[in-house]
């Protein structure tokens, strides 16, 4: 069960649960009130055929936002097969909340290209990546079209890719991207970053998440923070992320190119925000990580 239908499940269950929820709550949001704090990573919407993130409804979010003083998100579709109707969701959420911002997601179903050595290593890249690509369905979708009916229509301020489940972005699709001048949040390596976008758009705004070592690569992790100080376009986001010293790390060396994500619902946002707040860095860096450079990414006016 993910943390927002446990929160309201407990909620009607549990007096005492929901005391101390308000109590936390309380204790807590006048501290996180301090700042101005942006959450660029939430799932939201019903989701399609996967046991995990079921139906993420955008009320919800917005209750667990509130409650901590998070001011403003970006959300994008759970897994759906092909996302076209998923991405028109997301536009009435967009509609809705004013306070919700929507990226589309795309299903290229383009198989990933898989690295030999992934497949005599495995099991994590081979399986997250190879596998499931190999399996994927056909393309089916007019992936150009649909971009463009994200922008255009849907009033959409950026993109959200899982390779591993989604399939890859082709080049056209990323000069596409690239026309409308807004950013692709994208589940990858930080390695595959470079070998499949970087290497041919070095200038391709891109987010990160998990800070590029999703889950607890340490290697990936570095790798990653040496290449957004390298890529003017290049950010990563904190989402998932529970290593104090690879946050700090990330803060102290490239405080202009973090970004706070919560991953909500599979992470709490005032977690995310507590591993950084109990870091002994400037204020203005937090400041940074908390709003100030996803503004430079995406409008939220
Ligand atoms: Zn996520």
């Amino acid at each position: 069960m993910d943390p927002i239908h446990l929160l309201h499940s407990l909620n009607k269950r549990n007096a005492m649960y929901q005391n101390t929820l308000n109590y936390i709550s309380k204790k807590v949001s006048h501290i996180f009130h301090q700042y101005e704090i942006i959450d660029n990573h939430i799932h939201i919407g019903k989701g399609e055929g996967v046991w995990f993130y079921p139906d993420v409804d955008a009320a919800r979010v917005m209750d667990v936002l509130e409650n901590i003083g998070i001011s403003k998100a970006i959300v994008f579709p759970n897994y759906h097969k092909k996302y076209l109707d998923a991405n028109e969701e997301i536009f009435h959420i967009q509609q809705s909340f004013k306070n919700l911002v929507g990226f589309g997601r795309l299903n290229t179903g383009r198989a990933s290209w898989i690295p030999w050595k992934s497949i005599l290593s495995p099991p994590r890249q081979f399986l997250s990546a190879g596998l499931t690509n190999f399996l994927i369905r056909k393309n089916k979708i007019d992936t150009q079209a649909e971009i463009v009916k994200c922008i255009n229509r849907y009033k959409l301020k950026g993109f959200k890719i899982s390779p591993g489940v989604d399939g890859q972005l082709s080049k056209d699709e990323i000069a596409l991207i690239n026309e409308f001048d807004v950013p692709i949040l994208i589940h990858d390596s930080p390695q595959n970053i470079y070998n499949r976008i970087l290497r041919f758009f070095p200038k391709t705004k891109i987010i990160l998440p998990h800070m590029g070592g999703y889950p607890a690569n340490s290697d990936d992790y570095l790798k990653a923070i040496k290449m957004a100080g390298e890529y003017e376009n290049l950010y990563l986001d904190t989402s998932a992320t529970m290593f104090q010293y690879i946050l700090h790390k990330g803060i102290t060396e490239i405080p202009d190119k973090l970004i706070f994500g919560s991953d909500l619902p599979a992470w709490h946002p005032a977690a995310g925000v507590t591993l950084l707040m109990t870091l002994d860095i400037p204020e203005t860096h937090l400041r940074r990580v908390f709003s100030e450079n996803i503004k430079k990414l995406v409008d939220f006016s």
